[in-house]
């Protein structure tokens, strides 16, 4: 079987050059002798790669200098817990936006470390919108405010960054960072999953103002504490070296495309035509508001869900893949994220409108 168009939201489709690049790579790594995944972490050749990758990673989203760079496990989720776990300092309450799947969770896990006061929601419009943020009613005694930039499952995004006068403000950009620019300096910590925009599972970056690392309290597990990590440059204990080498890869990848900013671009157009197709038919339809669509993750229902077998069926046979919308809302998700070629976005888009020519 060819290669298909993958939609999934995650592990998600990887730039083809990449994977032939580490396919290449995969027993001798430039001269090395060595694959990637036998190599020390300690050692010259995988501190290069560490190092590089990092560095373009900085230079990508012009990471500001008082910032450390982390490359973790556990997953977004891990970092549910360790945010109030590293930055309450002393204080009782954070406060969360709830804007979808994965706002929720984060609420739930930081429920067990502080009282979560909730900002704004959007819950009883079902996820479709994002609460004005001149209605957001942020605690000035909260430690911080946390919101999900893109919310993977309800396919709803931030096109602005929301204010959160003198507190921190966390950010959960799992399933949207490096789509479109951002300003880092407004932020004090970002985090996100590699699956989506980055590179293979395994590793998670979280970007930390400097003021908010140091922060832990002494039983934070050490792999826990940002202060610690940072001082260990990740490697407190042994990080996934091969997903650090492939998201690498995927961030030299991403600079030969002209960075964020071209990359944002051509997500702008994939995201525009694809919402254009599904708001021009009769057959398919997508709940959220306009101003709060997601460019990355496209959720669309058929009118009569009892055609969404066969459409998932006939797409799988023409090379489109991994449909199906989350389990917890049905219908159907298109993830376009970067890697996703802009042809893959216009392959769909041709047999959504045949589908429903013959349907
Ligand atoms: N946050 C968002 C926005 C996500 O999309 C996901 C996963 O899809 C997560 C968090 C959880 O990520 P992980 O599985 O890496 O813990």
């Amino acid at each position: 079987m060819a290669r298909i168009y993958n939609f999934s939201a995650g592990p998600s489709m990887l730039p083809e050059a990449v994977l032939l690049q580490a396919q290449q790579e995969m027993l001798n790594w430039q001269d090395s002798g060595m694959s990637v995944m036998e190599m020390s972490h300690r050692g010259k050749h995988f501190m290069a790669i560490a190092e590089a990758m990092k560095n373009d990673l900085i230079e990508l989203l012009a990471i500001p200098a008082n910032y450390k760079v982390l490359f973790l496990q556990g997953g977004a989720s891990a970092q549910f817990a360790m945010i109030p776990q590293n930055i309450l300092n002393g204080k009782t309450k954070a406060s969360y936006v709830n804007t979808g799947a994965w706002s929720t969770s984060a609420i739930k896990e930081a429920g067990k470390y502080c009282e979560v006061q909730l900002a704004a929601t959007s819950e009883a419009e079902k996820f479709t919108t994002i609460p004005a943020f001149d209605t957001w009613n942020i605690d000035k005694d909260a430690a911080y405010l946390h919101y999900t930039s893109n919310e993977t499952i309800h396919g709803v995004e931030f096109s602005d960054v929301p204010g959160a006068g003198d507190l921190p403000l966390v950010c959960d950009m799992s399933s949207n960072i490096l789509s479109r620019l951002v300003d880092v300096s407004r932020y004090g910590i970002i985090y996100a999953g590699t699956q989506k925009n980055m590179g293979p599972s395994g590793v998670t970056v979280v970007i930390v103002r400097d003021d908010l690392v140091g922060l832990a309290p002494k039983a934070v597990p050490s792999v826990f504490d940002y202060q610690q990590q940072a001082k260990a440059d990740s490697m407190l204990n042994t990080p996934a070296t091969y997903n650090w080498y492939l998201l690498g890869l995927v961030l030299q990848w991403l600079k030969q495309q002209g960075g964020i900013a071209a990359i944002e671009q051509q997500n702008i157009r994939k995201a525009g035509k694809l919402y254009q197709a599904i708001d021009a038919s009769s057959l398919y339809s997508n709940p959220v508001l306009k101003d709060y669509r997601s460019r990355m993750n496209v959720p669309f229902v058929l009118a009569d869900a009892a055609l969404d077998k066969e459409f998932l069926a006939l797409a799988e046979k023409n090379g489109l893949g991994s449909l199906p919308g989350h389990r917890s809302v049905g219908g159907m998700r298109a993830s376009i994220y970067n890697a996703m070629p802009e042809a893959g976005v216009d392959t769909l888009i041709d047999f959504m409108a045949e589908f429903e020519r013959t349907h």
